[in-house]
């Protein structure tokens, strides 16, 4: 049913690129391994999801794309999970992802999926704000680069287990405003893509954790104000900005739709709004995407 919905989600360009046999069913060679592929798109900033079975008990499993090794979840008996994660910045062309499995009885059993990328346009905004909301003043700078190199480290550290249950969700019931890949033009000058998604909601409105994982951070950061993240598993991080208060500490396991705190205009923020980034391994991907990817319960 999933790999069903995947196809009619596809853009047309896209189901033009792959063959039917490759994006709309599950499929399977002599001895090889049944990979179904699940993905609202197949372009930068979207995670697509790869459910994995053997032709008997897979008992140790290797996935390698994008020159990464991707972490691998073991969900079922002989259900497993990988989420790949196609960077903002990732070319369209054709990618390939590697899976070698290893078998109970010793022997392996190997799949090559192609990701088609297909090109995407992202939207552009203009902005006018005070200077020093554009650049920074130098007094702050050794700060900044400290919760850089903060971010970086908590980013890498990510395990390969999986630390949620059932679904993700959206973090506030509200639409997004600015989205995921947007290129913002402050006072005239180009920026970095927006690598979140921002949903505007009143100063004090309840924050949910959009999944279930761990709060590795509980903090208040300079660019980002006070911040919570939490490390999902299996490669995904989830960081969420802006807060006027945080409800959670650092340890603590929480579940998708606990409260972790209240929207704010903490850090460098025009207004009360909730910023939610997601890291797959590295790779900067479109929160709604997981969203996507990860619907159902896990099992
Ligand atoms: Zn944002």
């Amino acid at each position: 049913m999933r790999v069903g919905v995947i196809a009619a989600s596809l853009g047309l360009s896209i189901a033009q690129q792959i063959p039917p046999a490759t994006a709309q069913r599950p499929h399977s060679h002599p001895a090889a391994l049944t990979v179904a592929v699940t993905a609202r798109a197949i372009q930068p900033g979207e995670v697509v999801r790869l459910d994995i079975a053997g032709p008997r008990l897979v008992t140790g499993l290797t996935v390698r794309a994008f020159d990464k090794r991707i972490a691998a979840a073991r969900l079922g008996e002989n259900d497993w999970l990988a989420l790949v994660g196609i960077d903002l910045g990732v070319a369209p062309g054709e990618y390939p992802v590697t899976i070698d499995a290893t078998l109970d009885d010793g022997s392996q059993a190997g799949h090559v999926e192609t990701l088609m990328v297909a090109a995407k346009e992202f939207a552009t905004r203009q902005l006018r704000v005070s200077p020093q909301f554009v650049n920074p003043p130098p007094s702050v700078q050794h700060r900044i680069d400290r919760e850089r190199r903060q971010l970086g480290t908590l980013f890498r550290e990510i395990g390969p287990e999986p630390r949620w249950t059932g679904s993700f969700l959206r973090p506030i019931e509200v639409s997004v405003v600015s989205g995921f890949g947007v290129r913002s033009v402050y006072n005239g000058e180009p920026r970095a893509p927006h690598t979140g998604a921002d949903f505007a909601s009143p100063s004090g409105t309840p924050v949910l954790a959009p999944g279930g994982g761990r709060v590795v951070l509980a903090e208040p950061l300079y660019f980002t104000g006070r911040t919570v993240m939490i490390d999902h598993g299996v490669g995904l991080v989830s960081l969420l900005a802006h807060l006027s208060r945080i409800d959670v500490r650092v340890g603590t396991d929480v579940v998708a739709g606990a409260r972790i705190g209240l929207v704010g205009a903490t850090g460098r923020a025009t207004g009360p709004h909730l910023h939610w980034t997601v890291r797959l391994q590295g790779a900067r991907v479109d929160p709604l995407s997981v969203i996507a990817a990860l619907q159902g319960p896990r099992n």
